[in-house]
């Protein structure tokens, strides 16, 4: 038998959280139509399933985002796995390509790739291609990762419309990525600058993540003289942007159940301790489970003692430090466990992900994309 620990991907959960953001931007939509006086759209969704789905696999990220309009992320393999699933929709390099020869992988899988500096637009322009491609040109509003600067934007989105003109590119888009939207800050710095630049020039908009999306939708609606297209990621597999409101406020559900089992249990006397360094010691008799789950499986070496685990249905807490292939549990509210009980270390049945990332300084992004490779997936409708 394989060790007990595996992680669910329920395809049904993904599937609901994206209808949770369609209708979030669609009553949003209604709002500010019936505010403004003007017809504006729901944007568009990318499904934003980089770093394999964050985690959860790219074949079930493909089957839950069936009725997304399109699908990002950064690997080109990983988009050439969405079209072998048979993803026949818009896909989105969020970094763009890395070097001329991925013009061609452009080409022949149809992928819409950002464009984020000028060596990108210049490469764009050489070689021979069978049909003419698709890209949002990225604009650095602020957070100072990627993106053209300010003040070269406009002259690069001239080029790009020229060679639009010339038949090279097929559409020209706007973008750009907020440092703040999760936070007190906001967007607004960085929308005036992006509103600045971008004014007057033709092409859809992209501008929000899931915080984004969730916390200023009227900023990504579409008007009648431009498209429009949302970012989410991490909202649509059920974890929160922001460390001040849990996924489940919003009506999202956990696509990621990691679970094992109790695979051994101690009876321990006042004073003994537990596990490496012995962080932990009892201050009477109490009984502990060990649950077949480590830091090697992706479960954060820096949860403490008092980390929320689910034994048996009932939630405890985690005792002393995570070793790489074990961990240990008060079963104190569970008398009944024993060994072969079953366990949730988050997801459905069990903490939220944000919760275990909260108590190991961490954010949930983290703990699902770091799901180890030797933890086995099982997909669920
Ligand atoms: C990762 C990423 C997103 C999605 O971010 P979430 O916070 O997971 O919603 C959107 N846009 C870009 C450019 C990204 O890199």
């Amino acid at each position: 038998m394989p060790r007990p620990i595996h992680a669910t991907i329920s395809v049904d959960a993904l599937a609901h959280n994206l209808d949770v953001v369609r209708n979030h931007l669609h009553q949003a939509a209604l709002a500010a139509t019936a505010a403004q006086g003007q017809p504006l759209a729901p944007p568009s969704i990318w499904a934003v399933i980089k770093a394999n789905a964050y985690g959860h696999g790219i074949e079930p990220a493909v089957r839950g985002f069936r009725q997304a309009q399109g699908l990002a992320m950064l690997d080109l393999n990983e988009a050439v796995r969405c079209r072998e699933a048979g993803w026949g929709g818009p896909i989105l390099l969020l970094e763009g390509f890395f070097e001329p020869a991925d013009v061609e992988v452009l080409d022949r899988y149809h992928l819409t790739t950002a464009v984020h500096h000028a060596d990108q637009l210049a490469i764009l322009a050489e070689g021979r291609r069978s049909r003419r491609l698709d890209i949002f040109m990225k604009l650095n509003s602020g957070m100072n990762r990627l993106g053209f600067a300010p003040d070269a934007y406009r002259a690069a989105y001239r080029s790009a419309l020229r060679m639009r003109d010339d038949g090279v590119l097929n559409s020209v888009g706007k973008m750009t990525h907020f440092a703040n939207a999760d936070g007190p800050e906001g967007i607004a710095a960085q929308m005036a600058v992006f509103d600045r630049v971008t004014e007057g020039l033709p092409g859809p908009v992209s501008v929000s993540n899931s915080a984004a999306t969730l916390r200023y939708p009227a900023v990504s609606l579409a008007r009648d003289d431009h498209g429009a297209w949302v970012r989410p990621g991490i909202c649509l597999y059920g974890g929160t942007p922001f460390a001040d409101a849990g996924a489940d406020s919003f009506g999202l559900r956990p696509a990621m159940t990691l679970a094992s089992r109790l695979i051994g249990v101690q009876e321990l006397r006042a004073g003994d301790a537990v596990g490496y360094g012995g962080l932990f010691r009892a201050e009477g008799p109490l009984r502990v489970g060990v649950v077949a789950c480590g830091y090697a499986d992706g479960y954060p070496r820096h949860a403490g003692t008092g980390t929320p685990v689910t034994v048996a249905g009932v939630r405890t807490r985690l005792l002393g430090r995570v070793s790489m292939d074990m961990l240990a549990v008060d079963l104190t509210p569970a008398p009944a466990a024993g060994i072969g009980a079953p366990v949730v270390l988050w997801g459905e049945g069990g903490p939220a992900v944000d919760e275990v990332a909260q108590a190991a300084g961490t954010i949930g992004y983290e703990l699902l994309c770091a799901l180890a490779p030797r933890v086995p997936l099982q997909v669920v409708p």
